[in-house]
């Protein structure tokens, strides 16, 4: 069995064929063009993962804060940290880098600021 993917690790896009077993395990890949897409490849067909962006709202501010996860997050928990992410209201002042989740959705992984709002 084989599965084609459009690698997401920069704009180039290479088309990559992955072989899967007939239980659907990872066998081998081909068409990356370096090792992200390589590493990306076997990621996607065994645990994958996204970064996620969002934006959160401050505290007697208009402006909301722009945040990511500081690492990519199993895609199964995509909606429920967006959720997470809706529910929180920060306080300014923010900068760059600071946590404002520390671990979203059970995930160990933090979500963290990309904007200044002083
Ligand atoms: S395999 Fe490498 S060069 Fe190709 S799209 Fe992915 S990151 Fe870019």
């Amino acid at each position: 069995m084989n599965r084609t993917l459009t690698c997401i690790g920069c704009p180039m896009g290479c088309q990559i064929e992955v072989e899967l077993d007939e239980e659907g395990k990872f066998v081998s890949s081909k068409g990356w063009s370096c090792n992200i897409g390589k590493r990306y490849a076997q990621e996607e067909v065994t645990a994958p993962v996204r970064t996620v962006t969002a934006l959160m709202e401050v505290a007697d501010r208009s402006e909301p804060l722009s945040v990511k996860t500081a690492q990519p997050i199993p895609k199964g928990k995509i909606f429920d940290s967006l959720e997470q992410i809706k529910k929180i209201k920060v306080q300014a002042p923010v900068h760059i880098g600071d946590i404002v989740i520390e671990n979203v959705c059970g995930t160990g992984i933090a979500v963290v600021a990309t904007k200044n709002i002083l």
